[in-house]
């Protein structure tokens, strides 16, 4: 993104970091860059991030982060406005990409789920949870659950740059072994690495714990997501344990839609 001219000079790129409905992890990952992030301070100003500022929301931002989902019919509202007053929106996080750890409910039946927790339900907001870029045109991508914040650095300066920017497109596999891994998945475990999009350094598996996809899945055909069920099927998994895997992070949609595509093509 070119910066503006005006009578001073080159104008900083004015940023906004949003959070709607989430844990705030990846702004969090975003503050955890250090001087890092200060030094990007230098190139941009960054005019609305609450976990770190409580200025009044300005009426134009060059560039908007969106973390989180809209769960609530305000977080909705918030985030058309954002759209509107913002030249570019860039997705930040599994929670608005994917629907995330939120997207459980919309593979349950999740009004009547809702009269468990909350006591008076009949007036408690519980709607489908929809991904930000069903919701909104979006420009821009960061997955994962938390973010990995190279990717946010990178895509900034890339904008500010004017240069094209890209997300590593392997599957967490393939980090993973480059990092000596055991494979969990021959282990027995449901791991949904050979599906799911790397760009994490498999960090998951780094520390022993199975991939669940929460930057989810590749671009991929479909029968590696069949060959994959086949092998977790072979180890004694049934489907409801696979779907419960897929669905931690939400992509069990994406996964069923890219069978459900293939099954048409037969
Ligand atoms: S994507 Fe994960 S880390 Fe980021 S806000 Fe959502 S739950 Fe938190
Ligand atoms: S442990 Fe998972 S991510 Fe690692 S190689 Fe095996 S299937 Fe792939
Ligand atoms: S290993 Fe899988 S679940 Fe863990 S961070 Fe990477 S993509 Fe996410």
């Amino acid at each position: 993104m070119p910066k503006k001219n005006d009578s001073n000079g080159w104008k900083k790129t004015s940023i906004a970091i949003f959070g709607l409905t989430s844990c705030e992890g990846c702004q969090f990952a975003i503050l955890d860059l250090h001087e890092k992030f200060f030094e990007l301070t230098k190139y941009i100003d960054i005019d609305e991030f609450r976990l770190i500022e409580d200025e009044k929301e300005r009426s134009h931002y060059d560039i908007s982060f969106v973390e989180g989902n809209p769960v609530t019919m305000e977080n909705l509202h918030i985030l058309k406005r954002i759209r509107k007053i913002s030249d570019i929106v860039v997705v930040l996080g599994g929670c608005a990409d994917i629907g995330g750890v939120w997207e459980i409910k919309n593979y349950h039946d999740y009004k009547k789920i809702g009269c468990y927790v909350y006591d008076k339900c009949k007036t408690i907001e519980n709607r489908e949870v929809v991904e930000v870029p069903k919701a909104i045109k979006v420009d821009y991508i960061i997955p994962g659950c938390p973010i990995n914040a190279q990717n946010f650095l990178d895509l900034v300066f890339s904008l500010l740059n004017g240069t094209p920017w890209t997300l590593f497109d392997n599957p967490v596999c393939y980090e993973c072994q480059i990092n000596k891994n055991p494979c969990l998945l021959q282990q027995g475990k449901i791991c949904l690495g050979p599906i799911a999009l790397g760009g994490c350094n498999a960090v998951c598996l780094n520390s022993r714990q199975e991939c669940w996809a929460c930057r989810g899945i590749l671009s991929q055909p479909a029968e590696k997501i069949v060959n994959l069920i086949k092998i977790l099927k072979s180890h004694g998994w049934n489907k409801a344990d696979i779907l419960e895997k897929m669905e931690f992070f939400g992509a069990r949609d994406r996964i069923e839609a890219a069978l459900k595509e293939a099954e048409k093509k037969k």
